[in-house]
């Protein structure tokens, strides 16, 4: 099905029966969650406070990087799907260079996306539809849907892969992605996936798995001389090795199917959070949360008591609730 078979089905169905399907504009802020403010009210409420009531983050949060950067990698691959142009990839990462924190973000990009375009070069997958930014209603099924909240988000869009209609998502780590890996097994718990597989049949839809596409980061570092041309080059190095199978995979796409149950228990676990801080107020501090991934929560010095969240040189007021979607 092509994208212009599929848009008047959306249309039709947002129209005339079924979910509504809005953009972001018409629902207001306080019925409007991101798989990220679930995610991080879930983790610690108090967080969720700071970042999502209070709109506090902290000045120059190098924190998001991962993200920031993973964002990236995904509008590279959304190019890559729309064009199946190497060169016009490579030259979009080379334009994003005034917008990015540095230069040596670029080269990894630009790595990491020529290994990516040469590897899938003949893989059997044409674009669907493009990804897009959505909001849809929750089910009724659920509190959250009979309470009139929407779950909004940005997906990556459809892919026809070897004969069958998948949702693509794409991902990008530093851990081991090989198959059988704990990153691989940790998929099946992927919530935001299964949140956005079930976003994308209330959109009409008709999926039959998920094509996760997943870039590994290279472990190469900027050499102490600041040599971009031969920190570059060593990527390439590494990420030609590992499509030559002499090293861990660094380009996978997993094909995983996504059954209704789990479709079913993400929309009631998003649910549950909305409601715990709707309904409940939930607010208390979680401390399993405030180290993960080798660092301190952007908070920690507020919850010991050792910063004022309300100040400026520590902390700014976020633009909206949902920067990365506004
Ligand atoms: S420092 Fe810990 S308790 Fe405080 S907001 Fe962060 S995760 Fe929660």
């Amino acid at each position: 099905m092509t994208d212009a078979q599929v848009a008047p089905m959306v249309r039709f169905i947002c129209s005339n029966q079924g979910p509504k399907y809005k953009s972001m504009r018409e629902v207001p802020a306080a019925k409007r969650w991101s798989q990220s403010e679930l995610r991080r009210r879930r983790n610690c409420p108090a967080a969720g406070i700071y970042a999502y009531d209070m709109l506090r983050k902290q000045k120059a949060d190098d924190s998001a990087h991962a993200l920031y950067f993973g964002t990236f990698i995904h509008r590279a691959t959304d190019l890559w799907m729309r064009t199946k142009e190497i060169v016009t990839v490579l030259k979009w990462i080379e334009a994003q260079l005034p917008h990015l924190r540095k230069e040596s973000d670029m080269r990894m990009a630009r790595a990491m996306m020529t290994g990516y375009c040469v590897l899938w070069k003949s893989a059997k997958v044409q674009s669907v539809a493009n990804g897009s930014r959505f909001c849809v209603p929750f089910p009724e099924t659920t509190w959250a849907g009979r309470n009139g909240h929407y779950l909004c988000g940005e997906w990556d869009g459809v892919v026809r892969w070897n004969g069958t209609t998948y949702m693509r998502e794409t991902k990008t780590s530093s851990e081991d992605i090989s198959m059988g890996s704990a990153y691989y097994t940790s998929l099946r718990m992927d919530s935001q996936t299964q949140l956005y597989y079930g976003a994308a049949e209330a959109m009409g839809y008709e999926l039959e798995g998920v094509m996760y596409d997943v870039l590994g980061k290279p472990a190469n570092k900027v050499p102490v001389s600041g040599d971009l041309d031969a920190y570059e080059k060593a990527m390439l190095k590494s990420l030609q090795n590992s499509i030559e199978g002499k090293t861990k995979r660094k380009y996978m796409r997993y094909d995983i199917l996504i059954t209704p149950e789990q479709v079913e228990a993400a929309w009631e676990d998003a649910s549950e959070t909305i409601r715990a801080r709707v309904e409940y107020g939930l607010d208390y501090r979680n401390d399993g949360a405030c180290r993960k991934w080798g660092r301190l929560c952007e908070y920690f010095d507020v919850c010991t008591g050792m910063a004022d969240i309300n100040d400026n040189n520590r902390f700014q007021t976020k633009e909206a609730k949902h920067e990365e979607l506004a």
